[in-house]
């Protein structure tokens, strides 16, 4: 049992409180409920499980996780990929209009990390899987992509198809100092127990002005005030701690990042919803309706967005190394 009141805030020492409990493993099935915390302070507000599982059932937690796909990128992909990288490496150009192109655009931007590619500098894509991202960070223009990821079945499994892999974790990175230009960490902070250890380390291995690239579930999303529990971005037991686009922003600037990019993206609306409506047990829309339905949702969030409101499904903030 855990006691009623919430602990300070592991982040800023805020006051915490209880905003989730009776949180189950819906989507991987671990047995067992979980209490989520969050912290008070609107410039934080981070959100942590209360209840944490020891290390050892933490990793059993992650047996039946999904394994990343092997596919490499195609022609059109590829193709799509470039134009965007060259001309619109920032926020600014979104294709709002055309809902397609706006979630290919919002794809793009935040896979490859919103940083144009440079010649034959080093991207690093840590918690890469089997490394499906680094064949199209390569075909885009990087000239050199390698990953590193904990899971030595990911590993072997993209080693196997001639990708550049090492097996290591986000706070022991397997690179000298300087080493790369851009660090991709797609979806991985919420995975750590605290993200200031692995930002300690990311800024040892980029080189200077090399910039980090990090996407992640959002606290503050309009899904998760809509869906409670069933939300798809608490994961529990295995997302740790969910970071607000303030709280990352802080902790960047603590770790000697200069933010360039932060905001949050509509792009996973569609993906979250349908998950906490099975999760949920609630009606589905069918499939002749869905398309237009998912790109009106899109379209609604993006425009609060755009209105000031970080509601987003995901957080992404790109912020540069800045000189000692
Ligand atoms: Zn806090």
């Amino acid at each position: 049992m855990i006691a009623d009141a919430a602990l300070p805030c592991p982040m800023c020492g805020a006051q915490g409180y209880m905003l989730e409990q009776g949180v189950d493993d819906v989507y991987f099935g671990y047995p067992g409920q979980w209490r989520l915390d969050r912290c008070s302070a609107a410039d934080c507000a981070i959100v942590w499980i209360a209840n944490r599982l020891p290390d050892d059932q933490l990793a059993a937690s992650y047996a039946r996780y999904y394994t990343h796909q092997a596919r490499p990128p195609g022609v059109l992909e590829t193709a799509f990929g470039r134009w965007i990288a060259r001309r619109c490496a920032t926020h600014g150009d979104r294709f709002a209009a055309v809902p397609f192109l706006f979630r290919e655009a919002e794809n793009r931007l935040i896979d490859m990390g919103a940083v144009p590619p440079q010649g034959d500098a080093l991207v690093l894509d840590l918690g890469c899987g089997s490394g499906e991202r680094l064949d199209y960070l390569r075909a885009i223009g990087w000239g050199r992509s390698e990953g590193v990821d904990p899971d030595p079945t990911s590993v072997a499994r993209g080693v196997a198809t001639g990708r550049r892999i090492r097996t290591g974790s986000a706070e022991q990175i397997p690179f000298a100092d300087n080493a790369a230009a851009l660090v991709l960490m797609h979806h991985v902070v919420e995975h750590l127990a605290d993200i200031r250890p692995a930002l300690a380390e990311v800024s040892r291995v980029l080189c200077d002005q090399g910039h980090v690239a990090i996407t992640t579930p959002n606290p503050d999303a309009a899904g998760r005030e809509r869906w409670g529990r069933w939300w798809r971005g608490y994961e529990a037991p295995r997302h740790l701690r969910l970071y607000t686009q303030g709280s990352l922003c802080n902790a960047l600037h603590q770790a000697g990042f200069a933010v360039r990019i932060a905001r949050t993206s509509a792009r996973s609306v569609p993906f979250m919803t349908h998950a906490a409506a099975r999760a949920s047990g609630s009606p589905v829309d069918p499939a002749w309706i869905r398309w237009w339905r998912d790109d009106r949702a899109i379209l609604a969030i993006d425009r609060r967005i755009r209105g000031g409101e970080a509601i987003g499904e995901e957080v992404f903030v790109v912020a540069r190394k800045m000189p000692r």
